[in-house]
């Protein structure tokens, strides 16, 4: 899709570069039902404009679509907390000074290739970068969807490598992409090869398919990790109660009857979740399931992602008025990877400043410690104004 011989815009007919390499599965059969195409996205009604726009040429040249069947009824019955995380908008083709190809610096703590370094004591790797939804904020949109990024088993050698040489490193976080869209065969190797290196304690799925692909969670799969010696801790990744449907709420309880500890992460986006009923919503309806709600997510500098941003100041008074709405389990943090990769905070006065506010000509502008190298980093934020494209 993204190399010079291919279109921009995938045709509806197109198998997808993850749906080739799936086995005939039920829950492969669902994702291939899922749609990834502008086409057929305007034959919903579902855009805002037609689909052979050039703005959705853009969007789509640098994300690709997936809207899986779990959403599709919630969409269709007008839920915009869906349509707007997945429908591809016009506004994506238009990039703020500020916004970063790589806004958390993955590829500067990465020191062999798929891992990615920045904390003594965990690693991410990059299993995959295929997902069973294609969230348009993502904020590794610059690999994410990507085929020709995804590495194999074999390719990620040097990774585990690099694991086995680091002792401090304890834990290994399995993301992308969404590495529990991998079949079962798919992720075993890499199970057993972390399995094998003695001084890594836990592992961790970052995954979006609990919610975007239930029927993925089967009771082989969910077997299979609580056998691990490394437990593993499972994050699922949702922004609206909407996605927890009835599919969902099933295949939750079924990795809770596994026995596998389960977190909730999400991302406060403006039109989805940017409101204290709406979030309050979203906890209450994770909390009573046994999902801990952990982090919320400011959204990334990724490009193209404006949009998705209410200002940060706002962020933290949307947050503090949840305090005493629900119980202290059930509120995550409220953090920031500081643009650049100079790691992530908890919002908090000690780790953030408003040097100033947001005007028409300028947004605003923090002061943010890092927790990597203890330096104050000066952060601006676009105004929702001023986009350069
Ligand atoms: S599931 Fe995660 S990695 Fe995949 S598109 Fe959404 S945010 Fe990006």
């Amino acid at each position: 899709m993204r190399s010079g011989s291919e279109p921009a815009v995938a045709q509806p007919t197109q198998k997808t570069a993850l749906e080739s390499s799936l086995p005939i599965l039920p829950w492969a059969q669902q994702l291939r039902r899922g749609l990834v195409t502008l086409e057929q996205l305007e034959e919903r009604g579902w855009l805002e404009a037609p689909a052979h726009t050039k703005e959705f040429a853009i969007a789509q040249s640098a994300l690709d679509i997936r809207v899986p069947v779990a959403f599709h009824e919630g969409i269709l019955r007008g839920d915009t907390s869906l349509a707007k995380q997945f429908i591809p908008s016009l506004q994506e083709a238009l990039i703020a000074r500020e916004e970063l190809n790589d806004p958390i610096g993955d590829e500067t703590y990465s020191p062999v290739a798929g891992l990615t370094h920045r904390y003594p004591d965990r690693v991410l790797v990059k299993i995959t970068y295929q997902c069973a939804v294609y969230c348009r904020f993502c904020f590794r949109r610059h690999k994410v969807s990507h085929a020709e990024e995804n590495l194999s088993y074999e390719a990620l050698e040097d990774a585990y490598k690099y694991i086995e040489n680091n002792s401090k490193i304890k834990e290994v976080i399995f993301t992308g992409g969404d590495p529990l869209v991998l079949t079962d065969a798919r992720l075993e190797p890499h199970l057993k090869r972390v399995e094998t290196i003695g001084h890594v304690e836990s592992v961790r799925f970052h995954t979006r398919v609990p919610v975007a692909l239930p029927e993925r969670i089967t009771l082989t799969l969910c077997e299979r990790l609580a056998t691990l010696r490394t437990l593993p801790w499972i994050v699922i990744h949702a922004n609206s109660a909407s996605e927890l449907t009835p599919a969902a709420l099933t295949a939750i309880a079924q990795l809770r009857r596994a026995g596998l500890p389960l977190a909730l992460q999400s991302v406060l986006l403006k039109g989805v979740n940017a409101s204290a009923d709406a979030l309050e919503a979203l906890w209450r309806a994770f909390y009573r399931i046994g999902v801990k709600p952990y982090y919320l997510h400011y959204p990334d500098l990724a490009k193209g992602t404006h949009h998705f941003r209410i200002p940060l100041s706002e962020a933290v008074k949307l947050m503090t008025s949840l305090h005493g709405r629900l119980p202290g389990l059930a509120l995550p943090q409220l953090t920031v990877d500081i643009p650049g990769g100079h790691g992530k905070i908890h919002v908090t006065s000690e780790s953030c400043q408003l040097i100033s506010s947001a005007s028409d000509e300028q947004g605003e502008r923090w002061r943010m410690r890092s927790p990597l190298s203890e330096k104050w980093v000066d952060v601006a934020y676009p105004t929702t104004t001023k986009q350069s494209s």
